[in-house]
């Protein structure tokens, strides 16, 4: 938002019926300092009141109604020391009982019985039955000339208090609106662009979101504010990817080398699938092209990340430098590490391991080989991009990001680089939806696994309750005697830890009684174990030392252990699709059929259904991250719910696909062909960011 010393930059409490007292609570409840920021205060919804119910229709399962009639009758009633004051409001087809607890007084002053008057209000349910309890009223004849879209604001026990609930709310908007002029918001759009998207202007808009007369006029203010949050936030996207263009070199790996040729001709166990080999085809170009290399690389679980990740990095080496591979967790970091040593040690490449958990002289040790040169590729976790981590020449990060590192953290391994910023490969570990990759990955280019490699057999996913246990246990059974493993896990509930544990110790013992040893071998891993304990447990489970593992979702990701058949998820309901779907993808990683047992309750809540059917339905991890994202929104999908990025005031990423991809393409365009929006015509874009405290910095030296 610009800042200045205009009209909307005013001091809240300057605005006429705000004051000290009602002013510092907006900035207490609401962050409201300015007059910008209320006028950005956006009703969170409209209550339409052209729409009257007769009394007769009012039935339980309604959530608020609107009805129009009077009184016949109003009276305090007193059980014990509470008061309360009910009344029975009639129209011409019935009648429906009214209370209130509070402001009773001001409700006896102001309603007279047999008046005509307009209700709105929940409809309540006590012992079967109905009332409305604290309706909005209002005499018919204000109710009449109101709009009939009428804003409903967010208020809190505190600002009711003082007068600022959603109906004081609203006097404040329509004061403020009558102040405003059309030069307190200048334009931010293009004329080609508003003409073209059929948007009010800038002003009208802003009124029309507040007091829109009609639903029609308010679809248009709301489109035109969706658009303008996203089409915003795009430019600033690919500025920054356009800069980088234009000013940051890469390093030139040009040449395919000894390693990598070696590596592919005898090192590699299996034929690239096509799409691997395209996304190796795009990596490859991107590193010879002298310009640094920004690029996402999204691939369903087991779609073959890894080796693509091994072959880029040799390409690096090849070229003399080295690289780096960052994972979000210990576990993930010690698994690449050890596919990347299986791999590449039998050609002669030096690959290092850091971690949190690398103290002492193993440490510094490894240090010093990676400043000298000797190691080829250091794989760890966030340690890595500690200040005292010394690459001699890193010329290639990856980043397995499991959407857990931030842009920040991206940011500062290009700062390893030390003629040259390295190329950055980010990898995501399932799909991401389209729109969130393309708010969150933006800046980045995009390359697309979307192929699994072959022989692989679907995994088949199963819903199972307590009453089947018997026969899941029967299942696992002939599977351990065929050879395979399976893995048991149980949910984290990240309010008690305690209580995890409880349930996985349960869960543990269970499984004791049906899988006595000596002839089973059960291990455990948990997020209390040190990485020591699990690391010993997780490699005995690889070893086949252990037949079931059971398990928090530490395992989650990435762990790739081929003879693993079957997962078994307990409490299959309390976790999130992507989730689900990534421990799925734990299995079905060799050529045997798996199977993905999904074990609930009886009792499951709608979304809990509608996750489980999804499940069983499909085992697209595209499809299965679209659902995630319209059932539990972006912040949760990511899992950062404060990610800065995602604030939006009205966008919903599960929804406003369309004004998105609208946003983007002619974001795209415009930086295509007047990147530093010299043509006049992109004046009020190229004004606005310059202004704009948030994407300001990028934009003013053009200004
Ligand atoms: P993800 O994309 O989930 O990281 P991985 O890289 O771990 O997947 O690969 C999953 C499994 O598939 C591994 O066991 C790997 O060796 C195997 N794999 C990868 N690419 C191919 C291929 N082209 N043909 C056969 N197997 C492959
Ligand atoms: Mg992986």
């Amino acid at each position: 938002m610009p800042t200045g010393t205009d009209f909307l930059s005013s001091p809240i409490e300057y605005l006429k019926g705000v004051g000290p007292t009602k002013g510092e609570l907006l900035k207490q409840e609401f962050g409201i300092h300015t007059f910008r920021d209320l006028l950005h205060d956006f009703p969170f919804r409209y209550i339409d009141k052209t729409k009257f119910h007769k009394i007769r229709d009012i039935h339980p399962q309604m959530d608020t109604v609107q009805v129009k009639g009077s009184f016949s009758h109003l009276e305090e009633v007193t059980t014990g020391k509470r008061k309360r004051l009910v009344g029975l409001f009639r129209d011409d087809t019935g009648a429906i009982e009214v209370v209130w607890f509070q402001g009773i007084r001001w409700i006896r002053e102001f309603v007279r019985v047999n008046q005509r008057h307009v209700l709105y209000g929940k409809v309540n349910v006590f012992q079967k039955r109905i009332s409305l309890v604290h309706p909005e009223v209002e005499l018919e004849a204000t109710a009449e000339a109101r709009p009939n879209l009428s804003p409903v604001y967010r208020s809190t026990e505190k600002l009711n208090s003082r007068g600022l609930d959603s109906k004081g709310r609203r006097k404040l908007m329509s004061m403020l609106l009558q102040q405003i002029k059309p030069g307190d918001l200048p334009e931010n759009l293009s004329q080609y662009l508003i003409e073209r998207l059929k948007f009010e202007d800038r002003f009208t808009t802003m009124k029309h979101i507040h007091f829109p007369p009609d639903q029609e006029a308010l679809n248009r203010a709301r489109n035109r504010i969706k658009f303008e949050e996203l089409f915003f936030m795009q430019m600033a996207l690919l500025r920054t990817r356009k800069k980088r263009r234009l000013s940051i070199r890469g390093a030139v790996f040009e040449k395919v080398g000894a390693a990598f040729l070696e590596f592919y001709e005898k090192q590699l166990p299996f034929q690239l699938t096509d799409a691997q080999k395209r996304v190796v085809k795009e990596i490859r170009a991107d590193l010879g092209s002298g310009k640094q290399m920004n690029r996402l690389l999204q691939g369903d679980v087991g779609s073959g990340k890894t080796v693509v990740a091994v072959m880029t990095c040799l390409l690096a080496i090849d070229n003399g430098y080295q690289a780096c591979v960052m994972a979000p967790t210990e576990i993930l970091a010690q698994q690449h590490f050890r596919s990347f040593v299986d791999y590449l040690e039998p050609i002669g490449i030096q690959v290092g391991f850091l971690s949190g958990s690398v103290k002492g002289k193993m440490r510094k040790d490894v240090l010093g080989r990676l400043e000298t040169g000797e190691l080829h590729i250091m794989i760890g976790t966030h340690a890595l991009i500690e200040p005292k981590v010394k690459f001699q020449n890193l010329g290639l990060s990856i980043i397995d990001e499991q959407h857990r590192f931030g842009v920040a953290q991206r940011a500062k391994l290009w700062r390893k680089g030390t003629v040259t910023p390295p190329h950055v490969l980010v990898m995501t570990a399932t799909p991401i939806p389209r729109t969130l990759a393309m708010t969150l990955y933006g800046d980045l280019d995009v390359s697309v696994i979307d192929e699994l490699p072959p022989g692989r057999k679907l995994i088949k996913t199963l819903h199972r309750r307590e009453a089947n246990r018997m026969q899941v246990v029967k299942f696992m059974k002939t599977q351990i005697a065929a050879g395979r493993q399976v893995y048991v896990i149980y949910p984290l509930i990240e309010e008690s830890e305690k209580l995890d544990l409880q349930n996985l110790q349960d869960g543990y013992e269970e499984l004791l009684s049906y899988f006595p040893k000596p002839e089973y071998q059960i291990g455990v891993v948990h997020g209390r174990m040190s990485s020591e304990e699990k690391d010993h447990e997780m490699q005995r489970f690889v070893d086949r030392k252990t037949q079931i593992l059971v398990s928090t979702t530490v395992i989650e990701v990435g762990v790739d252990v081929p003879n693993a058949t079957v997962m078994i998820i307990e409490n299959a309901e309390r976790f999130g699709l992507s989730q689900l779907h990534q421990l799925r993808g734990r299995v079905g990683r060799g050529g045997n059929q798996s199977w993905c047992i999904l074990m609930t309750n009886y009792a499951l809540s709608k979304q809990g259904k509608e996750r489980i059917r999804m499940m069983v339905q499909s085992t697209n991890g595209f499809e299965i991250a679209e659902a995630d994202l319209r059932m539990r929104g972006p912040g949760e999908v990511i899992g950062t719910r404060q990610s800065g990025t995602l604030n939006f005031r009205l966008v919903n990423l599960a929804e406003d696909t369309r004004i998105l991809q609208t946003a983007r393409a002619i974001a795209e365009r415009i930086m295509d062909r007047d990147p530093w929006l010299e043509d006049p015509k992109h004046d009020p874009i190229r004004k606005y960011l310059a202004a704009s405290s948030i994407y300001g910095k990028d934009w003013s030296r053009i200004s």
